[in-house]
């Protein structure tokens, strides 16, 4: 296995980095992952860990001891799948926000520590322009418009200039946040988007000729922005007046993503842009999916999607978006290493085509 990994041409006098894997750490949320990429830039499975609480939400202090009390298995597994030593680790990326802040020091304090005991470049990255990157690497994309659609994220985001912009995006709650909300008072277990997902799609199956009438929710879109806690909400109501559990799921989705899908087809068209990419773990749902690719078809665009383990979040694009950092920046010093959870996609400078 070491023999693939061959760095070449470092660019910012890297000498220790003539061999060896970035590492990727990624722990904005419920997610604790360690990923990777070769010398190449080229990415590979993570190994992660996702913390399903019993009961309620995602608590941050949880969510932090949760990933503090992984993080030595997972890293020996992650050697282990990968057939590494330590050694072979020629430097360190981590997310460096934007997420819940004791869940990013967890992340941040394992990659300096790592970064100091094996004396290798340490680089922070923006965890939405990871999502990104890692999207555009697999999918091959160009210069798409990506609609980032994730648990406590929802953004539709283009390059212009040195900027990933974000044209349009949630006013209060995370396409995520909202699904995970209904799917929990309805007695489902985080994560509860794919347990929507199931039972939208047997709704649909049991009942092919199914209509909106009597299921219709709020309009999400305000401009270029949108809004889901008025739909979560109403979906709600929905189930207390008696409506079937599997249709109101399904009305959720088609009434959810037709906003999302509204927002990115204006950016593209503002934009003049013709590829659409998706990322974010709700990304994973096929209907989803399928709409983005019929908006695409209409309009001669592309319409493209990372696979699932490259769509929730995962260590591997952290370390993607550290190599090309590296490349075409440079590492983090230690003193600029803190973390920050509340980075904007738009307050990272892209330096690379
Ligand atoms: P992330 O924050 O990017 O890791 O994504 C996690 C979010 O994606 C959670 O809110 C999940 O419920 C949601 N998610 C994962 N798979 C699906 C799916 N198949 N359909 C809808 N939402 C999903
Ligand atoms: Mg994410």
């Amino acid at each position: 296995m070491r023999a693939r990994f061959k760095w070449t041409a470092p660019e910012h006098g890297m000498s220790r980095m003539s061999a060896g894997v970035i590492i990727g750490i990624e722990s904005t949320a419920h997610t604790f992952s360690f990923g990777l990429v070769d010398s190449e830039g080229h990415s590979m499975p993570s190994c992660s860990a996702l913390l399903r609480p019993k009961e309620g939400g995602i608590h941050p202090r949880e969510a932090a001891d949760h990933h503090a009390d992984n993080s030595q298995l997972l890293l020996a597994r992650w050697l282990e799948q990968n057939g590494l030593n330590l050694s072979d680790i020629a430097a360190v990326s981590y997310s460096q926000g934007p997420g819940l802040a004791p869940c990013l020091r967890v992340g941040a304090s394992i990659a300096r520590a790592l970064s100091q005991s094996l004396k290798v470049p340490l680089v922070g990255v923006n965890h939405c322009v990871a999502h990104i990157e890692i999207g555009r690497e697999r999918c091959g994309c160009v210069d798409p418009v990506l609609l980032y659609v994730s648990g406590g994220n929802t953004q539709v985001i283009a390059r212009l200039g040195d900027k990933y912009r974000v044209l349009g995006e949630t006013l209060d709650i995370g396409i995520g946040n909202m699904l995970d909300k209904f799917a929990r008072d309805n007695g489902m277990s985080f994560p509860g988007g794919p347990k929507v997902e199931a039972m939208a799609k047997q709704w649909l199956k049991d009942n092919p000729d199914a209509s909106l009438k009597g299921l219709e929710l709020p309009y999400a879109v305000h401009g270029m922005d949108l809004t889901f806690s008025g739909l979560l909400t109403a979906a709600k109501g929905l189930v207390d007046r008696g409506a079937p559990l599997g249709a109101v799921c399904w009305s959720l989705q088609e009434h959810s993503f037709a906003a999302c899908i509204e927002v990115a087809e204006r950016a593209l068209a503002h934009t003049g842009k013709s590829e659409i990419l998706l990322g974010g773990g709700v990304a994973c749902n096929e209907r989803l999916r399928e709409m983005s690719e019929i908006m695409a078809s209409e309009r001669g665009c592309l319409s493209s999607v990372p696979e699932k383990m490259y769509c929730v979040d995962n260590g591997t694009m952290i370390a993607r978006l550290g190599w090309m950092q590296l490349k075409h920046v440079g590492p983090t010093a230690l003193s600029e290493s803190g973390v920050e959870a509340q980075l904007r996609t738009d307050q990272t400078m892209i330096c690379w085509p």
